[in-house]
């Protein structure tokens, strides 16, 4: 069953110191099924961020178009949540209060976006820090704080643009398990970004690779590692 249709997708900035087009993506066509796990791997400038964000919606294609259970994608919504390299926490809220944000947003009352918030930060390991704010914890335990917000409004999709890429190596492989176990349980088709052989295979049901010039998906590797449970 095919979720994500990607057709011939195209995306060309105008850079507005040099005035020269820049061509990010050019003619990217890419079906992603339901439940799967896709890694976009290539090097960096190739494109892979501007892609993601075109599925997130933040952003519009200059050609081609992206399909989502057969209708076009246009404008960000909860079906589709995104977990930054950054983490782009609310340094304002406390971990509850940016869990809870997504929800608040739907108009879910008080007693039920607690109570699902205070479950998502146990998945992802963060009880008893329910009333930190961001500049209280590590980044790794931000990051974590961040999927749980990505994963509050229940999306369809979930999409990751280097998420565990400022992160030291251990708790980097450490949120990559908690990740793949994650996903697993909770059924989310996942698009994760990164730059990184390693972690693109050992997390991913399918890598595909971009072309660093000019941006257009070059080539499909099957991997035949199991998912890690
Ligand atoms: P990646 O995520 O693979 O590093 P990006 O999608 O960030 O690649 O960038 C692809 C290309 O588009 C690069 O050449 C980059 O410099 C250019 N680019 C990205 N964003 C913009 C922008 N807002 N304005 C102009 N050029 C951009
Ligand atoms: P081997 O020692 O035979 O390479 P491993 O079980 O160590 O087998 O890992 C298989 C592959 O998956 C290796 O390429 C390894 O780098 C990669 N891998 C294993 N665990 C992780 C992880 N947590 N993050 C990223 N890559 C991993």
């Amino acid at each position: 069953e095919v979720q994500i249709d990607i057709r011939n997708v195209g995306k060309v900035y105008d850079s507005k110191t040099t005035h020269q087009a820049v061509i990010a993506l050019d003619g990217v066509s890419l079906r992603i099924k339901k439940g799967e796990f896709i890694s976009l791997l290539g090097p960096s400038g190739c494109g892979k961020s501007t892609l993601l964000s075109i599925i997130a919606g933040f952003q519009s294609a200059s050609s081609g178009q992206i399909l989502q259970n057969g209708r076009p994608i246009s404008k960000p919504d909860a079906s589709r949540t995104v977990v930054f390299q950054d983490y782009a926490l609310f340094g304002w809220m406390t971990v509850q209060q940016n869990v809870e944000f997504g929800l608040k947003a739907k108009g879910m009352p008080k007693a039920q976006r607690a109570e699902i918030a205070r479950e998502l930060i146990k998945t992802v390991h963060l009880a008893g820090f329910e009333d930190k704010y961001p500049h209280q914890m590590s980044g790794g335990m931000k990051q974590r704080a961040a999927i749980a917000r990505a994963l509050a409004p229940d999306p369809d999709i979930l999409l990751m643009d280097e998420p565990f890429g400022a992160l030291d190596a251990q708790t980097r492989v450490l949120l990559q398990e908690e990740i793949a176990r994650i996903s697993t349980e909770a059924g989310k088709t996942v698009i994760f970004v990164t730059h990184g052989i390693d972690e693109a295979v050992f997390l991913a049901d399918r890598v595909v690779v971009m072309s660093p010039r000019p941006g257009r998906v070059r080539d499909e590797v099957l991997v035949p590692l199991p998912r890690p449970r």
